[in-house]
Parts: C-alpha cells; sequence; structure tokens
C-alpha cells in the first residue's frame, strides 16, 4: 500500500505530494486531470515571487516539481469511493475506488479535489471564457482597469466582488436573478453607497456578447417587463457559487452545508488518517497559493499521523 495516497493533482494535491515524498514515504497521485482548475487560467499575477504567468506554464512547473521526486503519478482517473478499513495488521487502511473498478490502498489519504465554478450556461459564456468571462476577482481583477464590468448573482461573493471591482473598474453593474439580495445587509449597504455601482433585481442573463475575441457586453431579461436589454462591458464575473468536488464523500466523512470537507487547523478530517487540502475543503479563501500552503499542511499532518501508527 502506499503510505500516502493524493487523491487530486492541482496546486493542493501537487504540493502535499512534494511534502510526503521528501520525508522519504510512500506517496501516489491520483488525478482526473493533473494541474485541475488552473489548466483554465490565463493570466495569473499573484502566485507569489512570479511576477506574471499563465495556467498551462505554472502547471507544467508543478509536473516538473513532482517528477523530481519518486510519485506514482496516476492521471485520468476518478475516485469514485473511500473506505476505511481494518488491515491484516489490525490497523486501519484507506481503500480508495476508483471509477474503472481498480482498488488502491493507502496507511492515509490527502483529498485535494478541488472545486468548480457554478456557470450561468448561457450562450457565448464557455466562448468567452478568459476572454472577459472570469469567476475570480482576486485574480483577475486588475485585468479590466478602467473598464466597465458586470458581476452575475448578488450574494456574499457577487456583492464582495463588486465591492472589491468598484475600486478598480470603471463601473460595476450587479445582475441578480430574484427581487432580493441574499448577501449580509452590511455588504448591500456599502455597495449601495458607492457611485460606481448599479444593482439590477430580477435581471436573468440570456446571454454573453461577444466580438469573436473577447467580451463586449451581455443582454438579460427583465423579469417583471419580460423586455431585454444589453449592457456593454469588458469583463462578466460569474458569482454564483463555488462547487465542491466532493460528492463521492457523502456518507464517509463530514462535509459542511455546501459540501466542503470539514479539516482542522492540521488538515484532518472527521476521519482519523484521511486529510484535505485545498478548494474542496472548508479554508476561507479559494486561491492557488492558499491551496498549496494547505497541500503542505495536511502533508505534514499525514506524516505526524503515519508516525504515531
Ligand atoms: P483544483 O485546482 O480544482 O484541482 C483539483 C484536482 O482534483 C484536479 O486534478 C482534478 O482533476 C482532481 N479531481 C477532482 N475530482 C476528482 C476525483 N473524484 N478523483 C480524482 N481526481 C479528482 N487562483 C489564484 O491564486 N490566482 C489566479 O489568478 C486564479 N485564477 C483562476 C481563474 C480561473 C478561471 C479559475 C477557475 C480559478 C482561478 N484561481 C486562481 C483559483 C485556483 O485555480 C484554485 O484556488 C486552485 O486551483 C485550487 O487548487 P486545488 O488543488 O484545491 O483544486
Amino acid at each position: 500500500p502506499f503510505d500516502v495516497l493524493v487523491v487530486g493533482g492541482g496546486p493542493a494535491g501537487a504540493s502535499a505530494a512534494i511534502y510526503t515524498a521528501r520525508k522519504g514515504i510512500r506517496t501516489g497521485i491520483v488525478a482526473d486531470r493533473f494541474g485541475g482548475q488552473v489548466m483554465d487560467t490565463m493570466a495569473i499575477e499573484n502566485f507569489i515571487s512570479v511576477k506574471a504567468t499563465d495556467g498551462p506554464r505554472l502547471v507544467a512547473g508543478l509536473e516538473e516539481h513532482v517528477k523530481e521526486y519518486d510519485i506514482d503519478v496516476m492521471t485520468n482517473q476518478r475516485a469514485v469511493d473511500i473506505r476505511d478499513i481494518e488491515g491484516e495488521d489490525g490497523q486501519q487502511i484507506k481503500q480508495v475506488e476508483l471509477e474503472n473498478g481498480a482498488i488502491l490502498t493507502a496507511k492515509s489519504v490527502i483529498l485535494a479535489t478541488g472545486a468548480r465554478w457554478r456557470e450561468m450556461n448561457v450562450p457565448g459564456e464557455d466562448q468567452y471564457k478568459t476572454k472577459g468571462v472570469a469567476f475570480c476577482p482576486h485574480c483577475d481583477g486588475p485585468l479590466f482597469k478602467g473598464k466597465p464590468v458586470a458581476v452575475i448573482g448578488g450574494g456574499n461573493s457577487g456583492i464582495e466582488a463588486a465591492i472589491d471591482l468598484a475600486g478598480i473598474v470603471e463601473h460595476v453593474t450587479v445582475l441578480e436573478f430574484s427581487d432580493i439580495l441574499r448577501a449580509d445587509a452590511v455588504l448591500v449597504k456599502k455597495a449601495e453607497s458607492l457611485p460606481n455601482i448599479t444593482i439590477i433585481k430580477e435581471a436573468m442573463t440570456t446571454e454573453v456578447l461577444g466580438d469573436g475575441n473577447k467580451v463586449i457586453g451581455l443582454s438579460y431579461k427583465d423579469r417583471k417587463t419580460d423586455e431585454s436589454h444589453v449592457v456593454d462591458v469588458a469583463g462578466i464575473f460569474v458569482q454564483i457559487g463555488l462547487v465542491p468536488n466532493s460528492d463521492f464523500l457523502k456518507g464517509t466523512l463530514e462535509l459542511s452545508n455546501r459540501g466542503e470537507i470539514v479539516i482542522d487547523s492540521r488538515g484532518q478530517t472527521s476521519l482519523p488518517g484521511v486529510f484535505a487540502a485545498g478548494d474542496v475543503t472548508t479554508v476561507p479563501f479559494k486561491q492557488i497559493i492558499i491551496s498549496m500552503g494547505a497541500g503542505a499542511t495536511a502533508a505534514l499532518g499525514a506524516f505526524d499521523y503515519l508516525i504515531r501508527r
């Protein structure tokens, strides 16, 4: 069996595997797609000590670093279940079942399966991803300096994004589907006090408009009057939820009401010997540098578990 089996090959998983491999213990990574969300990212300007890079380049660096160590990397493989069973020596052992039916065994597991942004599913959204359709204001906000943008969603993340962006961009139009904003009152008050934020409720986004290369606007339907409108924007921040990739863990370990894996300060989950890191966990902010740090924490947590086992 592996000493540590890492499930997920994004920044959290890669970091965790490097940390455990450096302890000289048998490490494996099983991942659906090596690189994770970073593969979908164009400009990265907040990975400290690297002024500017892009997703595929950062992933190439991750891969090169992982290859420096004796890590068994299994890609194009999805985990579908995890079990905690008693091994032949009477000690608990983990089994990770893959979609193809194979079963991997490990003394400890680090879950780093990440998350995905909920999408609007309207025409143009896919075509203009990374060409104006964005999901992360911390990451991409500065790319729209001095330009008009829209934020889709009036929950906490949408209103926070609007307030954040208002300090950088020319103007922010927030579009909320329902007739109320679900964000905390203090955030709504702040957003309403800013002169360059307009909030439109009961607005159903219907299409992302572009010129073939980049976003030039969006159209929405006023759900009260059924009238269609166009807003001219250079960027559209979709803030309608981040979905953790944790479906296969339901019933096995503790998840928050949003489906995030609950961890302690050492990355330990509710199942002894199973650790977790990155966007799939309850960690409050979801960023590359944060998930790499969390991967290191979970790895050291797992090592600590193994030496006491
Ligand atoms: P992920 O990157 O999501 O990786 C998850 C890994 O798990 C993948 O390998 C995936 O294939 C695998 N996986 C999932 N389910 C399973 C399963 N069942 N079995 C096996 N493997 C599985 N952050 C920044 O700091 N700066 C930026 O500029 C930036 N820009 C972004 C732009 C976009 C478009 C997006 C989507 C995100 C951006 N982020 C940015 C956020 C950043 O990408 C994430 O915070 C980070 O990738 C999280 O790392 P992770 O390892 O936790 O998860």
